[in-house]
C-alpha cells in the first residue's frame, strides 16, 4: 500500500492540520482519481503502531500487516453492493441501512489495538436516504476514538447534515504524467488513449469487457449503417450494460465531433482524431447541436435498464441521421 504519486500534495495539506484532524473527513473530487485508495492510506495511517515522522504508515506493525491483508479488525468499509445475479441488468449500487447498522455496531465496541478504529464509506453517494439518516445519528455523537472517512464524487447531492458533520477535504485531479507513468507500471494497455476517454482519471478506465463493448460501438460510429446500428444495439443489450455507459462514451464522442471542426485535436479519443475530422465534415453544425440537445435529454435515464436495445437503436438511428449522404 503506497501513496499515489499524485496525491503527495494533497497528504503534506493533511499533515499540516494532523493535530486538528477531524473525526469525519469528506474526501471529495471527480470519479475515478484514487479517493478510496487515499483513504485507504489514511486509515492505515491512523491505524499503525509507528507511523513515520511524515505520518504515513510504516508497513511493518501488526496492524500495518492486517490492512495489507485486508484484515484489519478495526477496519470496516462500507461499499455499495453491486448487484451480483448475472440474469438480471447491472443497477444502481447502493449502501442500505443494515450496513449501516453494523456499522454502528462496530464503531461502538472497543478496539483490538491502537484505541482507533476507522471507517471507511465509498461512496457516501450510494448511501439511501435511511441510510444517510442512520449515519447522520452516529456522526451527531461520534464514539471516542472513531474515524470516518467518507468519500463523494458529488458532494453537493448528499445529504446536506451529513456534509455538514464532516470536514470537506477536496483531492487533487492527478498530474498527466504521472497518472500515465502509474498506468504503465500497471501494465495497462494503450494507457494514453484510455486515459483520455477517462478525463484524465486513472480509476475511471473502462475495464477490459468494456473496452470490446466500445469498440463494438466505436465500429458504427465511425460508419453508421442501419443494419450496423441494430446488430450493435442487440450485442450491447446482450452485455446488460446499464444505458448510462454506451451513452457516455457517445457523449464524449460528440464532444470531440464539435472541437476537431475547429482544428482541434480531439480530447476524448485522440487516435480518432482523423476520422472524426472527416466525420464532422459531412454534419451541419446546427444538426450536431439539435442531436447533442436531445443526448443530453437522455443522459439522467441512463441508469434504466429497460429496453435498452430501443433505447440504443433510437439514438444511433438519430446519430446516422446526421449524415444526409448515408447509403441504407
Ligand atoms: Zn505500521
Amino acid at each position: 500500500m503506497r501513496l499515489l504519486p499524485w496525491q503527495q500534495d494533497n497528504w503534506q495539506q493533511l499533515m499540516r492540520q494532523w493535530q486538528q484532524l477531524p473525526h469525519a473527513l469528506l474526501l471529495t473530487g471527480p470519479h475515478g482519481i484514487g479517493k478510496a485508495a487515499f483513504a485507504e492510506q489514511l486509515a492505515a495511517s491512523l491505524l499503525c503502531e509507528r507511523p513515520r515522522d511524515d505520518h504515513l504508515p510504516c508497513g511493518a506493525c501488526q496492524s500495518c500487516h492486517w490492512m495489507l491483508q485486508n484484515s484489519h479488525p478495526d477496519f470496516r468499509v462500507l461499499r455499495a453492493d453491486e448487484e451480483e445475479d448475472k440474469d438480471k441488468p447491472r443497477k444502481l449500487a447502493q449502501i442500505k441501512i443494515e450496513a449501516v447498522r453494523d456499522l454502528i455496531d462496530f464503531a461502538h465496541l472497543s478496539a483490538h489495538r491502537s484505541g482507533r478504529r476507522v471507517v471507511m464509506i465509498d461512496p457516501a453517494d450510494a448511501l439511501n436516504m435511511a441510510a444517510a439518516n442512520a449515519l447522520l445519528k452516529i456522526l451527531e455523537e461520534p464514539p471516542e476514538g472513531v474515524h470516518f472517512l467518507l468519500s463523494s464524487d458529488h458532494p453537493h447531492a448528499l445529504l446536506p447534515t451529513l456534509r455538514s458533520r464532516c470536514r470537506v477535504f477536496p483531492l487533487s485531479m492527478p498530474d498527466w504524467q504521472q497518472a500515465l507513468q502509474w498506468l504503465d507500471q500497471q501494465g495497462v494497455k494503450q494507457a494514453d488513449a484510455e486515459l483520455a476517454l477517462a478525463g484524465g482519471a486513472p480509476f475511471a478506465l473502462d475495464d477490459a469487457e468494456l473496452v470490446k463493448q466500445r469498440e463494438v460501438l466505436l465500429k458504427v460510429l465511425l460508419s453508421p449503417s442501419v443494419l450496423g446500428i441494430l446488430d450493435v444495439a442487440q450485442q450491447l443489450d446482450r452485455a446488460r450494460l446499464p444505458f448510462a455507459i454506451p451513452l457516455a462514451w457517445l457523449d464524449k464522442w460528440l464532444h470531440d465531433l464539435a472541437v476537431v471542426r475547429y482544428q482541434r485535436p480531439a480530447r476524448f479519443y485522440p487516435n480518432y482524431t482523423a476520422a472524426l475530422q472527416g466525420l464532422a465534415e459531412r454534419i451541419s453544425p446546427i444538426a450536431l447541436m439539435q442531436f447533442h440537445d436531445q443526448l443530453q435529454q437522455r443522459l439522467p435515464f441512463g441508469q434504466h435498464t429497460l429496453n435498452l436495445r430501443l433505447q440504443l437503436e433510437a439514438i444511433l438511428l438519430a446519430y446516422a441521421a446526421l449524415f444526409p449522404s448515408l447509403s441504407h
